[in-house]
């Protein structure tokens, strides 16, 4: 009979999860995106606007040093004010009186870390703990403090010296509890990725069942991360496929760790791999090779002519 309703229904299926998709504000680029989506095993997410809403209110305010609750958040909101960051938001809402633009002299946004500003000519840094590192300045206190108040914490030097810290809170969004409870179901592993201290990651990982959390990251650790879990993804895809392969064969299978280990690779040495380099590797397997051990360097992706078979 005629092959229309097959030939038809495929793209048809694209359309329609695409088109549903947009109805929930989803935007796909590409069908080809449709069938990548449906093989994730793994799903990383940014904490802060991603799965909280990132509409923090400050919670706590401790000066330090002879100067007053109102002044640090003064002189922190004058710092924020040129941010948009959710943080720098919150303390200018937090503030809430004019801010005189005039006592700001040259600011610098300093990604993953906080804020550089002049502010009535000192030398203001508004930021997490690890920007006080970064500029010799020890956050006396805050050990204490954190316990009892678990937020984000901006820490705030003027001079060299220490003036205090102001605690954000942040709260998880509604809809983030239904989608990882959903991705919990389809067998799909949740990481979630952040700058912001262990105690707030492992908070809002364990509100939501994250499987697994990274806190304390810069952008660029953010992007090795991800980069590292899409190529444990390539392997086990690489894998799941020679293993339907080689369904008739009596070969067994090492993990992929477990392959990469016996020849001396891991996969934090793993170089990296194109897809045509994957492309090869299947081609290179013509459904008679009995085991798989992928050697991983920088020129991508070898297999031991010795362990080849037939
Ligand atoms: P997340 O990983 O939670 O999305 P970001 O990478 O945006 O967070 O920021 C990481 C950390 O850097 C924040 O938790 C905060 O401690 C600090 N930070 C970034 N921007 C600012 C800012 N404008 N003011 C104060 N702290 C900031
Ligand atoms: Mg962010």
């Amino acid at each position: 009979s005629c092959p229309c309703a097959l030939v038809i229904s495929v793209p048809l299926s694209f359309f329609c999860g695409m088109g549903g998709a947009s109805k929930r504000g989803i935007l796909i680029k590409g069908s080809n995106y449709v069938s990548s989506l449906a093989k994730a095993r793994t799903m990383v997410f940014d904490k802060t606007g991603t799965l909280t809403e990132g509409r923090f209110t400050v919670s706590v305010i401790h000066s330090e040093g002879g100067m007053t609750q109102a002044e640090l958040l003064d002189v922190a909101a004058l710092a924020e004010s040129y941010s948009n960051h959710p943080i720098a938001e919150s303390i200018v809402r937090a503030h809430g009186g004019h801010i005189d633009a005039a006592r700001v002299g040259s600011v610098e946004e300093l990604a993953g870390l906080g804020i550089h500003a002049v502010i009535d000519g000192r030398e203001v840094y508004a930021g997490n703990a690890k920007l006080m590192e970064k500029i010799g300045v020890s956050p006396a206190c805050h050990e204490g403090c954190l316990a009892h108040c678990a937020g984000t914490c901006v820490h705030i030097a003027a001079d060299g010296g220490y003036c205090g810290h102001i605690i954000i809170r942040d709260t998880v969004k509604k809809t983030a509890d239904l989608a990882m409870y959903g991705l919990m179901m389809q067998n799909i592993k949740t990481v979630m990725l952040t700058g912001d201290t262990e105690e707030v990651g492992r908070l809002v990982a364990e509100e939501l069942n994250i499987d697994e959390v990274h806190a304390g990251l810069l952008p660029a650790d953010k992007v090795t991360i991800v980069e590292k879990n899409e190529k444990i993804a390539k392997l086990e895809e690489v894998k799941a496929d020679l293993e339907n392969q080689m369904q008739e064969t009596s070969a067994t299978f090492p993990s992929v760790e477990d392959a990469m280990a016996s020849c001396g690779s891991s996969i934090e040495e793993l170089g990296d791999v194109t897809d045509e380099q994957m492309q090869a590797i299947r081609d290179g397997f013509d459904g008679t090779l009995a085991s798989i051990v992928l050697a991983c360097g920088k020129q991508g992706v070898q297999i031991p002519e010795s362990l080849q078979k037939g």
